[in-house]
């Protein structure tokens, strides 16, 4: 009897993936190290980006252009991580596809070698070894002892899930050992807000220390921001929650692009609007368009 299940080299393939990640930054003439905006980069190279109210995660559109179709039901770092896949798609040159919905984002069906190669290449793509290497050092942590508001912190400044920067961590990597990433995925994003913010809260929360490098930060309205203390915002689109001992707490309250400062560090935080009706469910629209303050759609 022959066996259905597919069977290739992961080894491989990954190295195949990171080369095409490292190249796929380079022709877009960005650096290796840093975050990146993977909308920015889609843009670059001429792929079409759009939301939509689809229950999925995303899908590949082949031809000229080339179109990256994403759900607005996902939440914002998954939306990221699903285009950077979409976009593996498009730089192996597969054929047009369909990534159903994944209810565990860290369940992943690696039976299939195309699959693979868009997760691992998203993986490298939106965190490249350098980069990571680089935002532990300088804040002097290191995987391995890093506690779960460190790994959370670490994954917004790469606009990735808590999740997502564990298995690239241990998977990906090899910089965290396999215990060590089990323990910390344990830990439910609900538990890890309540640590961070003193209180339960079902809002997404994006943690931005002193240390973040990347020029823009992506959120959307209802997200709440943990900012470095003494952030000072120009304009009203966020609103003052409170202080907490590690930095100020901010609320997204419309859509736009705001300048955060705190002594001489600085972000401009680009808010997108969510559906009036249905505030769970993301801006749906043309990617490019998804910061402008007016509802613009195509
Ligand atoms: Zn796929």
């Amino acid at each position: 009897m022959r066996t259905t299940k597919l069977s290739f080299d992961r080894r491989a393939l990954a190295t195949e993936a990171m080369q095409a990640a490292t190249a796929t930054r380079a022709r877009a003439k960005l650096d290796q190290t840093g975050p990146i905006c993977i909308y920015g980069l889609c843009e670059t190279l001429g792929v079409v980006v759009r939301f939509n109210n689809i229950n999925m995660e995303g899908m590949y559109q082949r031809g000229v252009p080339a179109r990256i179709h994403l759900s607005a039901r996902r939440p914002l770092p998954r939306r990221a991580y699903n285009c950077a896949h979409e976009l593996g798609h498009h730089v192996f040159g597969h054929g047009s596809s369909i990534d159903e919905l994944r209810e565990d984002a860290k369940a992943r069906p690696w039976e299939n070698p195309k699959e693979f190669l868009a997760d691992t290449f998203a993986g490298f793509a939106l965190m490249p070894i350098i980069g990571l290497r680089r935002a532990f050092a300088v804040r002097r942590w290191t995987p391995e002892t890093a506690t779960p508001w460190q790994i959370f912190t670490i994954a917004c400044e790469f606009g990735v899930g808590y999740g997502t920067l564990l298995t690239h961590l241990s998977a990906g990597l090899n910089m965290l050992s396999h215990r060590r990433a089990e323990a910390l995925q344990r830990v439910t994003p609900k538990a890890l807000r309540a640590d961070i913010l003193g209180k339960t809260t079902s809002d997404p929360l994006i943690v931005a220390d002193c240390h973040r490098t990347a020029p823009t930060l992506d959120a959307e309205v209802n997200t709440l921001l943990l900012l470095p203390p003494g952030a000072e915002i120009a304009g009203d689109g966020l609103v003052f929650e409170r202080d907490l001992a590690v930095g100020r707490l901010f609320r997204a309250a419309k859509a736009g692009i705001f300048q955060v400062r705190a002594g001489d560090w600085a972000v401009f935080v680009r808010i997108a609007p969510v559906q009036k009706d249905e505030p769970w469910y993301g801006y749906i629209g043309l990617a490019q368009y998804r910061h402008l303050e007016e509802d613009l759609d195509e």
